[in-house]
């Protein structure tokens, strides 16, 4: 307790990121980012926004950017609400939609960033067990007093909920808001766009971080009914007037234009993502079935932990969360081709290593 500090800064426990190891010489596979850079087209904006007037502010609702949104995902611009990266949009969702007096839910295991913003901001939570697959206990998350909030696929298993299973979830929740963080929706899975037309208590969160590359220019945005975005403009406004920077709005519509580049680089982190689960497999990992850009695996003898640094003494980056629950895990981003066989060598050494080891004592 620091007597100079607010009653909110002594409460708050900081979410921490992944490292990002500036100036050494990895293979980062910590923080699923995207192994390729963003669409060149992103470049050619990127050079014009330069030349362009930096002196004046940029726009405080970025109308061009929410249309382009809106036309690619066949919704209208007043259904978009755009932010400085969805953990900002993320942010101000608890702020719009949840409250002080009713609980909200969400998975045990899920994107760590929830109760961190539940504790910043006073909301109560429940957090909801895995079924033994790992998947959502859909039941349990169909009952809520103050909403529920979950990534999908969810986020460090990887495993995707079937649009039947989301749809129950807001529909039994009817009165109350349900948030689908939706970050690595495009590397599969169904979204819930499609439900917006029925149910008016739905909240999509999207980011340009994971399958457009851009974790570096932070572009979030959230997909709702025009009531929902207008909530999130009211909190916005309230807080900053300019949450998206001149550069940013210009790459990420030039980024949303060039579908083309998008699928592919999108196919190809999928081609990997499927290869590198049977190499995996093959080498006696458990690995979950993910619908994502990375792979959570557990090896039946040798401790996560361990593992964990006997990469990073090989200058391999990987995510080990020290929780209970998740501390026999280890979260793999999918790279290139490339990085993911320097990855294997290094992998198929340790596990040699290890079981010589146990054998010879
Ligand atoms: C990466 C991630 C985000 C945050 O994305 P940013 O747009 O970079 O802030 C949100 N939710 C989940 C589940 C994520 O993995």
């Amino acid at each position: 307790m620091n007597e100079l500090w607010s009653e909110m800064a002594n409460r708050t426990e900081p979410y921490q990121p992944g490292e990002q190891a500036t100036g050494l010489d990895c293979i980062k596979l910590n923080t699923n980012e995207n192994p390729y850079p963003p669409s060149p087209r992103v470049f050619e904006a990127l050079q014009q926004a330069l030349s362009s007037d930096l002196r004046k502010y940029p726009e405080a609702d970025p109308q061009e950017l929410r249309q382009t949104l809106a036309d690619f995902h066949e919704v209208t611009a007043e259904q978009i609400f755009i932010g400085n990266g969805s953990d900002e949009v993320l942010a101000f969702a608890f702020m719009a939609f949840f409250s002080t007096s009713k609980p909200i839910l969400f998975p045990k295991i899920t994107y760590s960033f929830y109760p961190t913003y539940a504790a910043l901001f006073n909301i109560p939570y429940t957090c909801v067990p895995l079924c033994k697959n790992f998947t959502l206990d859909v039941e349990a998350l169909s009952k809520s007093e103050g909403g529920v909030i979950f990534p999908n696929p969810n986020a460090p298993t990887g495993i995707v909920s079937p649009l039947q299973s989301v749809e129950r979830i807001v529909k039994e929740n009817q009165g109350r808001v349900v948030i689908i963080d939706e970050a690595y929706i495009d590397f599969g899975g169904q979204s819930a766009i499609s439900l917006l037309s029925s149910f008016e208590n739905v909240l999509i969160t999207r980011t340009m971080s994971k399958s457009r590359s851009l974790a570096g220019l932070r572009i979030g945005y959230a997909i709702g009914s025009v009531s929902m975005i207008d909530a999130l403009n009211r909190i916005k406004n309230s807080f900053n007037s300019y949450t998206i920077d001149q550069l940013a709005l210009t790459a990420g519509i030039a980024s949303v234009k060039d579908e083309e580049y998008f699928k592919d680089t999108v196919q190809a982190i999928i081609r990997t993502r499927e290869q590198s689960k049977k190499v995996f497999k093959s080498i006696g990992f458990t690995v979950l079935p993910s619908a994502a850009n990375f792979l959570f695996v557990h090896h039946p003898e040798i401790p996560a932990r361990q593992l964990h640094k006997i990469l990073r003494n090989k200058q391999i980056l990987v995510r080990h969360f020290q929780k209970p629950e998740t501390e026999e895990w280890l979260r793999v981003t999918i790279g290139t081709d490339k990085e993911m066989e320097l990855f294997f060598q290094q992998l198929f050494v340790a596990v040699d290593a290890w079981t010589n080891k146990s054998t010879a004592y």
